[in-house]
């Protein structure tokens, strides 16, 4: 039976990324007859929180890609989030420690710190020395009884070559000395991605592994986890990674990632399916506009290219376009253009905003143009009535976006916070620091509140467009 899954870390934006992996699962699963499923993985308990997951569940499911079994919706195979399973992993580390195919590392930070110093001046970056990997029972029952912090490493071959068998690959070859003592569980008692992926990847019985390229350097690691455990591996398929236009790594930096940022610009949920169904993938008639269900009948996964996939701007709005001109009748625009903004639940929220600014009906379309509007047209002369070095103004707007950009929770008091701890740290007054903020924001001088504009905007819409403007 064929078993796929997307896995996803709740530690940030719903990625584009993650929507695409998810679209080859879902596809590839689909038309073999078989189920694809969601599991959370938040091993990593510092960066991982609710609200993104929220967000992922949430992106996946407004895009139609929809998971048979999943934290939300359980299945026989659950719990699906991984830090509801920390006796499964606690049980399958001690199993591997009494096989000695792994060893408890007593190895403190610093000790750490200058192995990787030392490595790093010698441009000989093996990792892990093994420096506890040969202590005596006696030493690490003595040590384990005296509590001494430690985590469980894993052992790997010390030579030879692994071959993993990638489906669209062809064999891949990567020399074991390349491959270090991988952390299995951590000081906290909690696994690493490694081990708690390759249980559950077991237990939940995937049969098929597509994952971004960047996990191939992993795979060794996780082939050799089980082998120790005398399972069956996966499939694997990795895909190429999405590209900028400049063909380097699709990054925040240059480029939207997160699928909210493109919901709230008006991108239409089946018009994302489509074009990301064009990374690394044509239908055999050549055809550009496709529904995912014709995505399913087509889908042969031998027609995948592996030439690294860009993620051009234009082409999704071109495709958009030709969605909103050829595919909806005026009636069905219209609905389109409700279920997205023009709706009672969100102008509710928009008229204490323009309440007391406006004499009349008339007045208040203005006041609210930028909230169903792409980035305001700005350029250096919009900040010019500020009388402040551009130079100096976007860095000071840097400064907000590095802020606003580590914060999680999006309210209008931590928003607030923020800005004002920006001023503090500049020794501003905060309406200097607001006045720009407002205008990369709103994209004029005169508006709404700006603090209330970001929280109703969004994170995605207002660190876009703090970008947008800094440029
Ligand atoms: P950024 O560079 O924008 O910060 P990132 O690599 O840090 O991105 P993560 O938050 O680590 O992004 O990734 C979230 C998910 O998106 C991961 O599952 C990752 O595999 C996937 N992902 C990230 N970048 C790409 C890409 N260029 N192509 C395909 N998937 C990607
Ligand atoms: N949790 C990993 C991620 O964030 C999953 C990688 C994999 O698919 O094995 O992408």
């Amino acid at each position: 039976k064929i078993r796929t899954r997307i896995a996803p870390s709740p530690t940030g934006d719903p990625h584009v990324g993650t929507a695409y992996i998810a679209l080859f699962n879902t596809v590839f699963a689909k038309s073999q007859g078989g189920e694809f499923i969601l599991r959370i993985e938040d091993t990593d308990q510092v960066r991982s929180t609710p609200e993104s997951e929220q967000a992922i569940l949430d992106s996946l499911k407004w895009l139609g890609l929809n998971w048979s079994e999943g934290p939300d919706i359980g299945g026989p195979f659950g719990p699906y989030r991984q830090s509801d399973r920390k006796d499964i992993y606690q049980r399958y580390s001690q199993q591997l420690l009494e096989q000695k195919h792994a060893f408890h590392c007593f190895c403190s930070s610093e000790r750490l710190d200058t192995l990787r110093e030392a490595q790093r001046l010698a441009g000989d970056d093996i990792g892990y020395d093994g420096h506890c990997r040969h202590l005596s029972e006696t030493d690490v029952a003595a040590k384990l009884a005296a509590g001494e912090s430690h985590v469980v490493r894993m052992v790997v071959p010390e030579e030879g070559t692994c071959i993993i068998k990638d489906l669209l690959r062809g064999d891949v070859e990567i020399e074991w000395q390349q491959v270090d003592m991988q952390v299995l569980m951590k000081s906290d008692g909690l696994p690493t991605y490694h081990l708690a992926s390759v249980v559950d990847d077991h237990l939940m019985e995937i049969s098929h592994i597509m994952r971004g390229e960047e996990w191939i350097s992993s795979t060794p690691k996780q082939l050799a986890l089980y082998q120790y455990f005398g399972w069956q591996p996966p499939i694997y398929a990795h895909l190429p990674l999405l590209r900028n236009t400049d063909k380097s790594k699709l990054s925040k930096r240059k480029n939207p990632t997160s699928i909210t940022y493109y919901r709230e610009m008006g991108i239409l949920p089946e018009v994302l399916v489509n074009f990301l169904g064009m990374m690394g993938w044509t239908m055999p008639n050549g055809e550009e506009i496709f529904s995912l269900d014709a995505m399913v009948q087509a889908f042969d996964i031998n027609r995948m290219s592996l030439g690294g996939p860009v993620f051009d701007l234009d082409k999704l709005n071109w495709l958009n376009g030709k969605y909103i001109r050829e595919h909806h009748t005026p009636a069905q625009l219209l609905q389109r253009l409700v279920d997205w903004k023009f709706n009672e639940t969100f102008a509710t929220q928009l008229m204490p905003l323009v309440q007391a600014r406006a004499d009349t009906l008339a007045d208040i379309a203005p006041l609210l143009m930028f909230f169903f509007q792409g980035n305001p047209a700005i350029s250096e002369a919009s900040f010019a009535d500020l009388k402040t070095e551009n130079e100096e103004l976007m860095q000071l707007l840097q400064w907000v976006l590095w802020k606003l950009e580590a914060r999680q929770d999006w309210t209008k008091a931590g928003i607030f916070a923020d800005i004002k701890a920006v001023a503090e740290q500049r020794e501003q007054k905060l309406k200097d620091v607001n006045a720009p903020i407002f205008i990369a924001i709103t994209g004029s001088a005169a508006s709404v509140s700006v603090m209330d504009a970001m929280a109703l905007l969004g994170p995605d819409m207002t660190r876009g467009r703090l970008r947008h403007a800094i440029g």
